[in-house]
C-alpha cells in the first residue's frame, strides 16, 4: 500500500516541480501503481512428465493399518499428504471385481464384472497406458501375479472375459509397451494356438528374460520379464523383493524416454490374503507393496517431475482390526467375508498435480485425472 500513498503525494506536489522532473514523477507513479499490483494467486495446473500408478489389489484402510502395525507403526505411505477416496462399484454390481475396477481406473468407464478394457457392450476402450504410448511416452506394467491377470491386463488388453489369458497375452503384442515384469509365462509360451509369443517378442526387439537377477541388470531397450509360469509365489514363499526390484528396473528403463512415462505397479496378493482371511498374508504383502511405494517415492523426489498415485481396486475380506501391538508388530484381524466388499478405498498422491486427487470421487475419475495431469486431451 505504501507506494500508493507515495504516488498520490508525488502527484499532489507536481505544481512545485520543474517540467522534466514532473514527467519523471508521473512515470514513476504509473510504474508504482500499476507495476506493483498485489500478486494474484493463480493456481496453475501442474503437469508431471511421468506418472507411477501403484495398485494394492484388495487393499482397504484396514489392510494398510494392519501392515503399518506389523511394521511397528510406520509405512512409506505416510509421506503422502494428498489423500482421497474412490467409489469402486462396477456397472452391474455394487461389489466390483478386479477386471471391472481395473478397467474403470485404466480407461475411465464403469464396466461389468469380468470384462477387461471394454465397456458393458464389449466395445474396446483406450487405456491411459495406450494413450500415453500414442503421445510418445514410454509405458510399463509390473505385477506380483501373472502379468495377464485382471489388474495389469486391464491396462493393455481388450477382452470380454478376464479368464481369456492367451488372448490377453497376445494383446501385449498389439501395443508398444516398453517394459512388463510379472508371472504368466505359460500364457505366452504354452498356448493352444501353438504360437510362442516370447519368440515374437524377441523378433520385435524385446529382451525376454525369466529370472529377476538378469531382469534387474537391464537398463534400456524393451523388456519382457516373465518371472513365473503362472503367478509369482507369495512374498514369504520365494518371491522375496521381486516387486521393489522390478519397480526400480522398470523406472530406470522407462526414464530413458525424454517425453516421460506411464508405469502401473500392482501388489496383487494383498487381495489373496483377504480372500484367505489371513492377516499374516495380508501384512507381508502390504509391507512388500510399501517397499515398492518407497522406491517410487525415492525416484519421484529425485526427479521432481513425477506424480505417484497409490490406490486399491476394491477392499477384500471386510477386514477389521480387533487388536494389535506396535511394539510386537502383532495384528488381530477380523473378517466379514471371503470375497470383496463395496467400501470406498483410499487414494494417495505425491508430486506435481497431487492435490487433484483429494476428495471423494468415482474410480473412473482417476483416468480423467491422469489425462489432465499429463495435459492430454483424450
Ligand atoms: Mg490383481
Ligand atoms: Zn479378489
Amino acid at each position: 500500500m505504501i507506494h500508493y500513498y507515495f504516488a498520490i503525494f508525488a502527484i499532489k506536489k507536481l505544481h512545485v516541480m520543474n517540467n522534466k522532473f514532473k514527467y519523471l514523477v508521473i512515470f514513476l507513479s504509473v510504474v508504482l501503481v500499476f507495476g506493483c499490483q498485489p500478486e494474484k494467486k493463480e493456481t496453475k495446473p501442474e503437469h508431471p512428465k511421468n506418472i507411477i500408478f501403484l495398485i494394492g489389489d484388495g487393499m482397504g484402510v484396514s489392510h494398510i493399518y494392519a501392515g503399518m502395525t506389523a511394521n511397528h507403526g510406520h509405512l512409506a505411505l505416510e509421506q503422502f499428504k494428498h489423500i482421497g477416496f474412490i467409489k469402486t462399484y462396477s456397472s452391474d454390481n455394487y461389489i466390483t471385481d478386479s477386471a471391472a475396477s481395473g478397467t474403470a481406473m485404466s480407461s475411465g468407464k464403469k464396466t461389468k464384472n469380468g470384462i477387461l478394457g471394454m465397456d458393458p457392450d464389449t466395445i474396446a476402450l483406450r487405456s491411459v497406458l495406450e494413450i500415453a504410448e500414442e503421445h510418445g511416452l514410454a509405458s510399463g506394467l509390473v505385477s506380483t501375479s501373472a502379468i495377464t491377470h485382471a489388474t495389469p491386463a486391464s491396462f493393455i488388453a481388450h477382452q470380454p472375459n478376464r479368464n481369456m489369458y492367451e488372448e490377453i497375452a497376445a494383446d501385449f503384442l498389439k501395443t508398444e509397451i516398453d517394459v512388463f515384469i510379472g508371472g504368466g509365462r505359460d500364457h505366452f509360451m504354452k498356448r493352444e494356438d501353438g504360437r510362442d509369443l516370447t519368440k515374437e517378442l524377441e523378433e520385435r526387439g524385446y529382451n525376454v528374460l525369466f529370472d529377476m537377477d538378469k531382469i534387474s541388470g537391464i537398463t534400456e531397450g524393451k523388456l519382457a520379464g516373465l518371472t513365473a509360469d503362472g503367478h509369482n509365489p507369495r512374498y514369504s514363499e520365494g518371491r522375496g523383493d521381486m516387486l521393489p526390484d522390478a519397480t526400480v528396473t522398470a523406472m530406470k528403463i522407462l526414464n530413458n524416454n525424454k517425453k516421460g512415462f506411464f508405469l502401473m505397479i500392482e501388489g496383487s496378493q494383498i487381495d489373496w490374503g483377504g480372500h484367505a482371511n489371513s492377516t499374516e498374508y495380508i501384512v507381508e504383502e502390504v509391507i512388500d507393496f510399501d517397499h515398492a511405494i518407497a522406491k517410487a517415492l525415492e525416484f519421484a523426489k529425485t526427479d521432481g517431475n513425477t506424480l505417484v498415485v497409490v490406490t486399491a481396486d476394491h477392499e477384500c475380506g471386510g477386514l477389521g482390526i480387533n487388536g494389535g501391538s506396535f511394539e510386537d508388530g502383532t495384528v488381530e484381524g477380523g473378517y466379514t467375508t471371503k470375497g470383496h466388499t463395496g467400501v470406498m478405498v483410499p487414494v494417495f498422491a505425491y508430486g506435481p498435480g497431487a492435490k487433484e486427487f483429494m476428495g471423494i470421487y468415482e474410480n473412473t475419475a482417476l483416468f480423467d485425472k491422469f489425462l489432465q495431469a499429463y495435459d492430454f486431451s483424450k
